[in-house]
C-alpha cells in the first residue's frame, strides 16, 4: 500500500471529507493484504455522508460479509441508497421499492436493537427494558425467523434482569415456534402449557441441545415433554430417531 497515499487522505477523512474517506475505504480495500475492517470503517463514514460510490462499496462488503458481519438487510439497504442517488452498478442490486421500504425499516430495527443491546449488555437497566419492549413491538408486528433467536435471546436477558414483562412474550414467541415445530411433523397441535406437576425437571433438547428446565419452560399437551427454544418437544422425537 502506499503510505503516502494513506497519509494524503487521512488528514482530510479524519476532518471529515466525505470523498477522502471513500479513496480511503478504496485504499485499504485494494490493498494486497485486503484491511477489509478498514475499508468498511472508511466506507460507511462517507456513506453515512452520502456518498454514493461508497455505499455501493459498503453494500458489497455487507454482502459478502468482509471486514463487517454478513448482513444481506444492510447490503439491500446501502445499494437500495445508492441506487436511488442514480448509482448505475448499485442499481442492479438495489431491491424494489416495497422490499426496500421493508429493508430501511428491518436495518432501522437492527440498528435502534443493537444500540439498546450495548447499552443492556454494560448493564444499563433502562435499556434492558427498552431492549424488551421493542422486542414486544416488534414481535407483534412481525415472525421475522432471522430475528427469532435473537428477540429471545435479549427479551430472556432482560427477564434474567428483572423484566417481568418479558416472560408472557418469551412464552407467545416460544408458542409459536412449537406450534411451527408440530406441524412439520404432521402432528395435531394441542398447545402447551405452564408445568402442571409439582415434579420440577431439568433435561436437555434432543434437537439443538439447549437446556431445558419445566420450571421456567413450557409443556407440550400432547407429549407432555419440555418444550425447547427451538420449538422441539416429544413430538418429533420418534420421526427423527
Ligand atoms: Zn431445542
Ligand atoms: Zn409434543
Amino acid at each position: 500500500m502506499d503510505e503516502n497515499s494513506i497519509e494524503k487522505f487521512l488528514a482530510e477523512a479524519k476532518q471529515g471529507k466525505a470523498e477522502a474517506q471513500y479513496r480511503l475505504g478504496e485504499l485499504y480495500d485494494r490493498h494486497p493484504n485486503l484491511n477489509y475492517k478498514e475499508a468498511a470503517k472508511w466506507y460507511q463514514r462517507a456513506a453515512e455522508q452520502g456518498h454514493a460510490d461508497a455505499q455501493n462499496e459498503l453494500a458489497w462488503l455487507y454482502g459478502n460479509g468482509l471486514g463487517v458481519p454478513q448482513s444481506h438487510n444492510k447490503a439491500a439497504f446501502w445499494f437500495h441508497k445508492a441506487a436511488v442517488q442514480g448509482h448505475e452498478e448499485a442499481k442492479q442490486h438495489s431491491p424494489t421499492a416495497i422490499e426496500a421500504k421493508r429493508t430501511i425499516e428491518l436495518v432501522n430495527i437492527e440498528v435502534e436493537l443493537n444500540r439498546l443491546l450495548h447499552l443492556s449488555r454494560r448493564g444499563n437497566v433502562k435499556a434492558q427494558c427498552d431492549l424488551a419492549k421493542k422486542c414486544i413491538e416488534y414481535c407483534n408486528n412481525e415472525k421475522d425467523a432471522e430475528y427469532y433467536e435473537k428477540m429471545l435471546r435479549w427479551l430472556q436477558k432482560a427477564f434474567v434482569q428483572g423484566y417481568s414483562e418479558a416472560r408472557p412474550i418469551i412464552f407467545s414467541l416460544v408458542q409459536e415456534k412449537h406450534k411451527q415445530y408440530i406441524i412439520s411433523t404432521g402432528k395435531n397441535y394441542k398447545g402447551s402449557s405452564q408445568r402442571k406437576t409439582k415434579l420440577q425437571r431439568v433435561t436437555h433438547c434432543y434437537n439443538c441441545k439447549g437446556h431445558l428446565d419445566n420450571n421456567s419452560d413450557l409443556e407440550c399437551l400432547e407429549c407432555g415433554w419440555i418444550i425447547c427454544t427451538c420449538g422441539a418437544c416429544g413430538c418429533g422425537y420418534e420421526e427423527k430417531n
